[in-house]
């Protein structure tokens, strides 16, 4: 039902535009087929998921007639089996301490989606410790303090303007020292450029590493998917400089671009973990893609 209301914006947008299309069409020839792809397209798919989409209701169109139901189940059935392909929940027990690096530009949500990620796993019974690694904005230090305080989760931090790999560091050699579950290290989201970036990353990531065996053991990064398309230019940038493990979409209910969880999973081949629907702790949920579709389908 939260799922529901979370992504009611694109579900309207989509099932609004589809419907009406859909309605008074007689039947659903190329014309019809085209204002379909326009409205995929608009919904934030991407232009290879749509294409992907338009491929499958052509090829049905070819053994049957193509009817309103039928251009429905064809799209749900694609659209789960192009997520489906990409959800993969985090497996903290492969490592211990388990070493997340969390990545994206500001204002995404990052800071927030750490918090919520730290109160969930303890109420999970895991021990957190998180590293105040964006050490560009003082307000980023000072925000993770206060979800610390209010998870009840120790915040190793720097002052600011510090390296944020000895923030990393520091981090790292407390939760072994503290033998912690898990360590959630922040990072300054500055694609300024990629050089810089990259080699921000990899120093983050041979401190993390010459501590703790593997880490960190995921990147993930958090992306606002009212930003739309421009979620996918920062992924595939992302990508590329530091290597992404999973995505948190967050923002998704105050969106109509919600396509774009779609598009991220088809066309980076990259598994969105989380999804952010509103700004409450429980508002961050494991993305689960039937429930998606389900949402979305409603
Ligand atoms: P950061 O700069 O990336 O660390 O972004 P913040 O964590 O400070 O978040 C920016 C704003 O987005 C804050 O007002 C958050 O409450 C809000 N926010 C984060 N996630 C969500 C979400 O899933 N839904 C909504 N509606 N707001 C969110």
């Amino acid at each position: 039902e939260r799922m529901r209301r979370g992504l009611a914006k694109t579900h309207d947008a989509l099932w609004g535009r589809l419907d009406a299309v859909l309605g008074r069409a007689e039947r659903i020839d190329a014309a019809v087929l085209e204002e379909l792809e326009e409205i995929l397209i608009t919904a934030d798919f991407g232009v290879k998921t749509t294409t992907a989409l338009m491929t499958a209701l052509q090829q049905r169109a070819r053994s049957a007639e193509l009817t309103a139901e039928a251009v429905r189940a064809v799209l749900r059935e694609e659209i789960l089996a192009l997520l489906r392909a990409e959800v993969a929940p985090l497996e903290l027990s492969a490592s211990q301490p388990f070493v997340l690096l969390v990545v994206g530009v500001n204002g995404v949500g990052k800071t927030t989606t750490i918090g919520k990620l730290a109160q969930q796993f303890k109420k999970q019974g895991r021990s957190v410790l998180l590293g105040a690694g964006d050490t560009f904005r003082a307000a980023a230090a000072e925000q993770l303090a206060i979800w610390g305080e209010r998870c009840e989760v120790p915040v190793i931090r720097h002052s600011e303007g510090a390296d944020p790999a000895a923030v990393a560091f520091d981090a790292a050699k407390a939760a072994v020292a503290r033998k912690v579950d898990l360590l959630i290290v922040d990072t300054a989201g500055r694609l300024h450029t990629k050089v810089n970036l990259m080699e921000e990353m990899k120093k983050i990531h041979r401190v993390l590493g010459r501590e703790i065996a593997g880490a960190p053991h995921e990147t993930l990064l958090v992306l606002d998917a009212s930003t739309g398309q421009n979620a996918l230019v920062q992924a595939r940038l992302f990508q590329q400089a530091v290597g992404v493990g999973g995505i948190v979409l967050t923002k998704l209910d105050g969106t109509a671009k919600g396509g774009v969880a779609v598009a991220i999973a088809a066309e980076l081949g990259l598994p969105v973990r989380y999804i952010g629907i509103g700004e409450g702790i429980d508002d961050l949920r494991p993305f689960d893609a039937e429930m998606f579709v389900d949402a979305l389908f409603a």
